[in-house]
């Protein structure tokens, strides 16, 4: 499958109108799809295995998307085989009262993967230069001074989030973005779908409604903030999602892509370990 399609370069601020949610790829129908995520999806249990046992890199995953764009199921599905034990999962929410007393990249911060691990952010600080710029009455609850406010604050936060993600790859985090593309009316489909099936009904907030409003500001602030921090090594890939079946392949091949280039082999036990290896084995055998 062609994924540099998806994978947006640098300053690159025509994705939106070139990349079409509808799109599905080579695949023709739902089931194409699912079998090969399923491969994926084992592919990537062997994989991470080795990520934990080389213990040489973390994996940051970040998902965004509009409300109903896939991003808590592409999550569910594609890392469905994945070791618990080795993963995390971290859901940013509106900021608390401690973390809004922080810098915007505190909270993000604190929820870092180690080495050997897989991290996943469902949301991320790019809210804070989204959500927060379609509303910029929400910087008054940083209470920044006068002077650190100025026009210049989404240019400055574009710069330090491209700074953090820089740091950490250089520190041995490996980044991989997913912007899930939805389109409005695949999106009236599923919050319409959330109102009338029973099972779905938890999953409606009347705060989806509201954002929807803004849907052309949205796509502005995306535009901005993806050009300005998709990066060779902490690429976005703009993920069409109205079929989530091609959206959760697309977003397991780029992953397993990214595994793939990595040297995850086996740390060698040295002389001195080996020599004390083979003494166990041979304790073990006696006792057999
Ligand atoms: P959900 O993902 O549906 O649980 O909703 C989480 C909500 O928290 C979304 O409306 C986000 O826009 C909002 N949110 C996340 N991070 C921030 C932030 N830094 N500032 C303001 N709102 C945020
Ligand atoms: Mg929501």
């Amino acid at each position: 499958m062609k994924l540099d399609r998806y994978r947006i370069d640098p300053d690159d601020r025509g994705a939106f109108t070139r990349i079409d949610p509808e799109d599905s790829g080579p695949f023709k129908d739902k089931a194409a799809a699912v079998a090969r995520l399923q491969s994926g999806v084992e592919r990537l249990a062997l994989l991470q295995e080795r990520l934990y046992a080389s213990d040489r890199y973390a994996l940051l995953l970040i998902f965004q998307g509009m409300d109903a764009a896939g991003k808590d199921s592409a999550i569910k599905h594609v890392l469905s085989s994945v070791n618990p034990q080795s993963t995390e999962v971290h859901s940013f929410k509106v900021p608390s009262h401690e973390e809004l007393a922080h810098s915007f990249l505190w909270r993000a911060a604190k929820a870092l993967p180690a080495r050997g691990r897989l991290g996943i952010f469902n949301r991320s600080y790019y809210e804070d230069v989204v959500v927060v710029r379609v509303h910029p009455e929400l910087l008054g609850a940083r209470r920044l001074a006068d002077d650190l406010l100025t026009r210049k604050v989404w240019k400055h936060r574009y710069e330090d989030i491209a700074s953090f993600e820089k740091h950490l790859v250089r520190n041995g985090t490996v980044i991989r973005k997913f912007y899930l593309h939805v389109s409005k009316e695949e999106q009236t489909r599923r919050l319409l779908a959330r109102l009338e099936e029973r099972d779905k009904l938890w999953k409606f907030s009347l705060a989806d409604m509201e954002e929807r409003k803004y849907w052309k500001d949205y796509r502005r602030a995306w535009t901005d903030a993806i050009a300005a921090t998709s990066r060779d090594d902490a690429p976005w890939y703009i993920v069409p999602a109205d079929h989530k079946w091609f959206s959760r392949v697309v977003i397991a091949e780029v992953i397993l892509e990214a595994l793939d280039s990595l040297d995850l082999s086996l740390p060698k036990p040295d002389a001195k370990t080996r020599k004390e290896l083979a003494s166990a084995r041979a304790l073990l055998k006696k006792n057999l």
